[in-house]
């Protein structure tokens, strides 16, 4: 390995570090009961716009230059793999503040959603390790992408401990759960570099499908149009790095 590569993985492991944190911070907003709702909804309106850029304008085209056209084989199953955890298997979930107590009568709904969130998590952090493995440009692009969303990600999974009747012990730790599964993506996406082809449009795909599912329609929910236009200031964002970076 050359220093240059030893160095982005060291990158990767301390901002894969940083988005664990993100959850943890998010979880604690929802616990302290004071958090700032409107800011989270402003995290998450930017996140969506910027993520979906990344994911069809850098992570897609990268994942293809790496594995031809069956990159796109993969996308579809990160996409799909998403679906299933969080929309299938889960009885109910969406972004955002949980309030619907009585969707969580069951232990097995709660445990639903912890799981598909960890597995979302999870490609939340073998994204930013893949991108790393690629170039520092993509590493970094996508670990905004990644931050931006993990705030309300943890605290989507504290309000839904909480609203399921649970103590704030344990919605911190969901929030931890989650934070955990990242910095586990990290570190295998790490390890086993040679399975790069796979993880980056599987990434991909998960990424397309948490802005494109998960955050939009959370943002739509309400007529707003603050949020709807910062869902472009999202996008604009990623297309003026790429402008500064190829100066
Ligand atoms: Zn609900
Ligand atoms: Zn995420």
């Amino acid at each position: 390995m050359s220093d240059s590569e030893i160095l982005r993985i060291l990158l990767a492991a301390v901002l894969g570090i940083a988005a664990a944190a993100g959850n943890l911070l998010g979880g604690y907003f929802v616990v302290r009961k004071e958090w700032p709702r409107k800011y989270l909804q402003y995290f998450l309106a930017l996140g969506a716009g910027y993520m979906l850029a990344v994911a069809l304008i850098e992570m897609i085209p990268a994942s293809v230059q790496l594995a031809g056209p069956d990159a796109f084989f993969f996308v579809l199953i990160g996409f799909f793999l998403i679906h299933l955890f969080e929309h299938t298997i889960a009885p109910h979930f969406h972004f955002g503040e949980e309030t619907h107590a009585e969707e969580f009568a069951r232990q097995g709904a709660r445990r639903a959603v912890l799981l598909g969130l960890a597995i979302h998590s999870f490609f939340d952090g073998v994204a930013i390790a893949a991108g790393f493995l690629i170039s520092t440009w993509l590493g970094a692009v996508i670990f905004v992408a990644v931050f931006l969303h993990k705030l309300p990600e943890g605290f989507t999974v504290a309000s839904m401990v909480l609203a399921s009747g649970q103590t704030r012990q344990n919605a911190i730790r969901a929030a931890a759960t989650l934070g955990g599964a990242t910095l586990l993506g990290v570190a295998l996406t790490s390890i086993f570099q040679g399975q790069l082809q796979y993880a980056l449009p599987l990434a991909g795909g998960v990424t397309l499908y948490v802005a494109g599912t998960d955050l939009l329609p959370e943002l739509n929910r309400e007529p707003n149009w603050r949020l709807a236009a910062l869902v472009f200031a999202g996008v604009a964002i990623l297309l003026i790095l790429q402008k500064l970076a190829n100066i």
